[in-house]
């Protein structure tokens, strides 16, 4: 496959500003073992809102300008340089479809030691660089992008459309990774998801499949509720008709026999839903924070984490292991649940502006960007 020396990018040079189409280079040379990808789709994340906007609280996540936005992405191969296989052994091909993590190095005391390489020290993050600047295409709002040697990647599933796969690449990789620090559910246990966005309705999904007795989600608008339901949340309540949120912990309460959650998930990135899932969750219980990423404070009481003995854990990102899994849930429940139901809409690289408005003004659930029909 030709390479051409350079490609489209919508470039954000500007918080809070529209993002502008640009032409910028294509790195012709790899680093040894890097890959160069033609982008088929990218689907958008709450995250690439929030950090067009400059919202964003931690110096990991945030992004200089001018970048490329974009992080959840499928690309075919066009070029490697020694990398013949895949994480997980799979041979790779020109043409061949896949995911990939941000660069961990596999050698540092996070990595190695502590197995927990969204820690790494030494991370090569997407949106990372002037796409001046080479390897210049480290976001997926592009046509071509870079696969730093140090990032996993994963061969995507023939039944998987390109914008299904492309969404678990974050929202979905990163549920994953949550439930596996959750440990078990059964069918005793109660799960609460905060938030009825992408990793709302993907964590419904998840935990519907390991056959807890309720999944009950708190989010809104409707059409996303009625999706959860779909999905098999059995109770949904809607933000918008009970706006309090006393009242939200009593109706979980009443669902509850008084008790409270088991397990509460937040996805929905509102930093007030952790004092609210605090509320909700049941005396020793666990309570998994993944869509935080706002700057925000909020007001809590550290006694109620003591008195409840309640277990609090934080997920960021994802490894390789969760990308690969994300691609196998997706693929073994595909009959079970309509994947293509979550992505709302399709419109080329151009329309990007456009897009990012839908996601920002919650008037669709993932806008996707089709690069290569
Ligand atoms: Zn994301
Ligand atoms: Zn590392």
């Amino acid at each position: 496959m030709t390479v051409p020396a350079s490609c489209q990018a919508a470039v954000l040079t500007e918080h809070g500003a529209p993002m502008e189409l640009l032409e910028v280079p294509v790195p012709q040379d790899l680093e040894d073992g890097a890959v160069l990808v033609r982008n088929r789709a990218a689907t958008i994340c709450a995250t690439d809102v929030h950090l067009a906007e400059g919202d964003v609280s931690s110096k990991q996540a945030a992004s200089g300008l001018p970048v490329i936005l974009g992080h959840e992405m499928v690309g075919e191969v066009v070029r490697t340089n020694h990398a013949d296989i895949d994480s997980i052994g799979q041979p790779l091909e020109e043409g061949d479809r896949v995911i990939w993590t941000p660069g961990y190095c596999g050698r540092c005391v996070e990595c190695v030691l502590n197995h927990a390489p969204t820690l790494c020290l030494n991370r090569r993050g997407y949106m990372a660089s002037d796409p001046a600047d080479y390897p210049h295409l480290t976001g997926a709002f592009a046509e071509y992008g870079y696969v730093y040697p140090t990032s996993g990647l994963v061969k995507v599933p023939a039944v998987l459309p390109d914008a299904v796969a492309a969404a678990a690449s974050c929202a979905l990789r990163t549920t994953v990774h949550a439930f596996d620090r959750l440990g078990t559910l059964d069918e005793r246990q109660t799960v609460v998801v905060q938030g009825s966005g992408p990793l709302g309705l993907f964590a419904v999904a998840k935990a519907v499949t390991m056959g807890p007795r309720r999944v009950i989600v708190v989010g809104a608008p409707a059409d996303r509720l009625a999706l959860a339901r779909k999905w098999g949340a059995t109770e949904a309540i809607d933000i918008t008709e009970v706006p309090d949120a006393a009242d939200r912990t009593e109706c979980v309460m009443e669902l509850t026999g008084g008790l409270g959650a088991d397990v509460v998930v937040e996805m929905s990135g509102a930093p007030a839903a952790f004092t609210e899932g605090m509320a909700m969750l049941r005396r020793g219980g666990r309570y998994l924070l993944v869509g935080q990423i706002s700057p925000a404070q909020v007001m809590f009481n550290p006694a109620l984490a003591v008195m409840k003995q309640a277990s609090i854990v934080g997920v960021f990102s994802g490894a390789i292991e969760h990308y690969a899994r994300a691609l196998q849930f997706m693929e073994a429940h595909h009959e079970r649940f309509d994947w293509t139901e979550m992505i709302t809409s399709s419109r080329p690289l151009t329309e990007i502006n456009d897009a990012m408005d839908a996601m920002r003004g919650h008037r669709e659930i993932k806008p996707a960007l089709t690069m290569v029909e």
